[in-house]
């Protein structure tokens, strides 16, 4: 018993200090009306503008986020991809209010999350963000049932009873668990508590839900179902998504998927909206069958810098330096000589292979 006391007390000081918190979602921040939001839409909700997180240990230097350029609309529905430590986690941090970066601009609603003090910031974490972690342990508390674990972080926010409850009955409705309202996370299955977890990230009614490989531990039909009720979620509640995943899956089935390498956004791929993505072409950025419906574009920086991705850098035998040339139509990029030969010899045949396909799979512009 006294376990669930140190567990209770230590969520509770979770939501009100700096640190990660239990869905950090508080207070109840009014939604905007439809119309202002679609006026919103315009201007983007989040900007990372250079954004910079350096994290030290002992005398090392650990550049997580190396000048991040992001900017994302509201309501919009976003996945970051991206190798094993190329910043994913730490900008989803930054973006929640868990982390503050180093240098940069980030801006969520107008509000620069770097200029907040720790008391604004954690605010900003209990009214406007819900999380929505990959570990289900790190969701939800055991030894609370479905819905003491919603309203749990309601009575921390200093929310009524009355409203807890109807709010709870709300929530359990909207992610379809109704029915498992008094049951312990341990008795419901993978997807059930992860359903339990988003209705969590919303009790205080944010206007963005963060998820890090939130369908990580589940089977991909719950993980489509998951996918699902985000995104009815995302219609009713007006909110912004952001979800960090490795799944090719999960990343087709969104708005706008942003790769990320070494801590810098390097490129996009757009969904055109008409078109429902086929979820299982994912991978094949340029397949033919799909070429028209998914796009995938390197990003720029304000100076103009952009990211060359690693494998079709080495592809086209480029090395450490270019030579950028104007062509009809668009910008040429060519190995310098002397370069060519060991950057083209890294990649073995079948690497060059897929790749090959993967940059030329599309049709050639139409001769004028
Ligand atoms: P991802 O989520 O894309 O795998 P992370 O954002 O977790 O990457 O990490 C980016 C880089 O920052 C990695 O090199 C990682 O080791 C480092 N890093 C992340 N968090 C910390 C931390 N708290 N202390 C030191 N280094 C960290
Ligand atoms: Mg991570």
């Amino acid at each position: 018993m006294r376990d669930c006391k140190e567990q209770t007390e230590r969520v509770a000081d979770l939501l009100t200090e700096s640190e990660p918190a239990h869905n950090g979602a508080a207070q109840p921040a009014p939604l905007p009306a439809p119309s202002a939001m679609s006026q919103a839409a315009a201007a983007p909700f989040i900007v990372c503008s250079g954004l910079v997180k350096i994290f030290r240990v002992a005398d090392l230097e650990v550049v997580a986020l190396q000048g991040l350029d992001l900017e994302v609309a509201q309501g919009e529905m976003l996945a970051l991809v991206g190798p094993s430590g190329s910043g994913k986690s730490t900008l989803l941090s930054a973006l929640g209010g868990l982390d503050q970066p180093s240098a940069g601009r980030l801006e969520v609603a107008g509000q620069n999350l770097l200029k907040l003090s720790a008391a604004e910031l954690t605010a900003y974490r209990r009214r406007q963000v819900g999380f929505v972690w990959q570990q289900t342990t790190r969701n939800l508390l055991p030894y609370l049932t479905a819905r003491e674990n919603i309203e749990l972080l309601m009575t921390l926010a200093g929310t009524g009873s009355r409203e807890r409850r109807a709010r709870a009955d709300e929530l359990l409705a909207a992610v379809g668990m109704s029915d498992y309202a008094r049951q312990k996370p341990p008795q419901l299955s993978g997807g059930q508590q992860q359903r339990i977890a988003i209705a969590c990230a919303l009790a205080n009614m944010p206007a963005i839900l963060l998820g890090d490989e939130p369908t990580g531990e589940v089977d991909w039909p719950t993980a489509q179902m998951i996918l699902g009720l985000l995104r009815n979620l995302r219609e009713r509640y007006g909110l912004t998504i952001v979800l960090v995943t490795h799944d090719p899956r999960v990343a087709a089935q969104v708005d706008r998927v942003v790769a990320i390498r070494d801590g810098r956004t390097s490129s996009e791929t757009i969904h055109t909206p008409d078109v429902p993505a086929a979820a299982d072409t994912a991978h094949t950025m340029h397949s033919t069958a799909q070429a028209a419906q998914r796009e995938e574009l390197v990003v720029l920086d304000k100076t103009g810098r952009l990211q060359l991705p690693g494998d079709q850098r080495a592809l086209a035998g480029i090395g450490r330096r270019a030579r950028v040339e104007l062509i009809d139509g668009g910008i040429l990029i060519r190995p310098v000589d002397d370069e060519h030969s060991t950057a083209i010899t890294e990649i073995d045949d079948t690497t060059a292979t897929s790749l090959y396909h993967s940059l030329y799979a599309t049709d050639p512009p139409a001769e004028k």
